[in-house]
């Protein structure tokens, strides 16, 4: 019976959608057990099937989901059953954010699907309840980021981000890299984007033109040695920038738009409580992995920022998500102030 509706459900999905080209966001209304849901974002139509954002629809079931960059997928816990989708499974990133096929997936937990074209309603039914009655309002996507590093928390960091299926950037110094390599790989294998902070942390603005690339191009060796891969953002040491600066360095220049000065503190409030009021869509935060309390509030961090509504990712992603294309010579310091 199971198979027989989801034969039939495919063959509606593609005559309805396909057969009037339907692409992009078309407002389909999705039932979980015969209660009407709101996700955000909404699913989407690509090449005939629907496609939902995977962590809301999941994370509304209270399965965990974590996002594995390396491979580009997407790893699904819903009781005892797991599921890992990559992009040959149909999985998509926009923004930051993984679409999966909602038929392939919810077959795979053993969930009915009933399409029902008179009102572009999907009916699913599930032996999970959906327990994400009311999703938080969703405010937008914000980039975090860790300065000074690789140092002693910057492995405990990436894992705390893992789990919470956070993006991130790190901005690291060369000269701590020396001893530090594997550290430098653990955060490109986890997938994180990594960015140049110069070799010894000078004021570059006191340097001259042929010292300030130094600085920058033996860190980017360094870089590259380790992950096959030259860093396309820099950022300054002291935050000391200025437009001929950003002006003599092939890269893009990132500042940030919240600074919680995490290593001024030795407890958690002043630090969480700074980034959730001053944070807002496109912002990018900085902290430094360097500091053990910033470690300690990661957890309360972003589960702070996900109550909020906000999906934490790289720079690069959060700049995606805003259609912003990266270029070198420009100033960022958030999606909505670039110089
Ligand atoms: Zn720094």
């Amino acid at each position: 019976m199971k198979r027989i509706s989801l034969l039939i459900v495919t063959f509606l999905l593609f005559s309805v959608f396909y057969g009037q080209s339907v692409q992009g966001d078309v407002g389909v209304k999705l039932y979980i057990n015969e209660e009407s849901i709101d996700l955000y974002p909404a699913p989407k139509i690509e090449n005939g099937s629907v496609k939902v954002p995977v962590r809301s629809y999941f994370e509304g079931f209270g399965a965990v989901v974590s996002y594995d960059y390396t491979s580009r997928g997407v790893v699904v816990q819903r009781g005892e059953r797991i599921l890992r989708l990559c992009d040959l499974d149909g999985i998509s990133f926009q923004g930051g954010m993984a679409y999966g096929p909602l038929r392939a997936m919810a077959g795979f937990f053993g969930d009915e699907i009933i399409y029902e074209s008179q009102d572009r309603s999907i009916r699913i039914k599930s032996e999970y309840g959906w327990i994400q009655k009311k999703l938080p309002q969703i405010k937008g996507t914000v980039a975090i980021t860790f300065d000074d590093g690789p140092g002693g928390y910057t492995g405990r960091i990436v894992d705390i981000l893992k789990k919470h299926g956070a993006g991130a950037t790190f901005f690291v110094l060369g000269c701590n890299i020396p001893g530090n390599e594997a550290t430098i790989k653990k955060i490109a294998d986890a997938g994180f984007e990594i960015g140049n902070h110069t070799y010894g942390h000078p004021n570059l603005l006191k340097l001259g033109t042929e010292d300030v690339k130094r600085q920058i191009e033996r860190t980017q060796i360094l870089i590259h040695d380790i992950t096959g891969k030259r860093p396309i953002y820099f950022r300054p040491p002291y935050g000391a920038f200025s437009k001929s600066l950003a002006g003599s360095v092939d890269m893009a220049m990132v500042l940030w738009s919240v600074d919680p000065a995490d290593w001024k503190y030795n407890s958690c409030d002043p630090i969480v409580s700074n980034i959730l009021n001053n944070v807002r869509d496109g912002s990018i935060i900085i902290l430094h992995d360097t500091e053990y309390i910033t470690a300690v509030s990661l957890e309360r961090i972003l589960t702070g920022l996900k109550n909020k509504g906000y999906h934490v990712v790289s720079v690069s992603d959060m700049l995606k998500a805003h259609n912003i294309e990266p270029e070198k010579n420009m100033i960022y310091f958030c999606s909505y102030d670039i110089r």
